[in-house]
């Protein structure tokens, strides 16, 4: 098996998850571990959608680390679980853009986690969600982990 990776990407502590990491933006937080983050999108193409980042610096998943992307995805997956059974949802749909050429707007890997389908989900980036409606679902998906 080859585990070399192409580190290609230049990382930017300017980004605004790198400012949520050091909490100089705030966040409706789902989970906190040594690891990772994960925390409510606050443009939501579902109601529930929520987002997972490494508290490792990278770019795109091809930059993470291998150890770092281990724990990424057990945290997401850890997330997952809860979001379905919050959500009650019949599906759950990850979602994970590498690049701006993939659509990816925030430079700091990311795993989307939404209850449902892409499929008829409100458009990436667009809708702004109430504070108040975020923090309950925060609290609601948190209670299930
Ligand atoms: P990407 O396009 O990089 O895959 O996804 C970035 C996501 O971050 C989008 O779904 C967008 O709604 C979300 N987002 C953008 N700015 C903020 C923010 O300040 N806080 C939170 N919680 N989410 C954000």
């Amino acid at each position: 098996m080859n585990d070399s990776i192409s580190f290609t990407s230049t990382y930017s502590q300017d980004n605004i998850f790198a400012k949520i990491l050091r909490g100089e933006l705030p966040n409706h937080t789902v989970l906190e571990t040594s690891h990772c983050l994960a925390f409510m999108d606050v443009m939501p193409q579902r109601d529930g959608h929520v987002l997972v980042i490494p508290k490792t610096p990278a770019v795109t998943l091809l930059d993470l680390p291998a150890p770092a992307l281990s724990e990424l995805i057990l945290c997401t997956q850890r997330v997952a679980k809860a979001v379905q059974s919050a959500l009650d949802a019949d599906g759950i749909t990850l979602m994970q853009l590498n690049g701006t050429g993939a659509g990816q707007t925030v430079p700091h890997i990311h795993f989307h986690i939404l209850p449902g389908s892409i499929l008829g989900a409100k458009a990436h980036s667009t809708t702004k969600s109430s504070n108040e409606h975020l923090a309950a679902l925060a609290k609601k998906i948190s209670a299930e982990l």
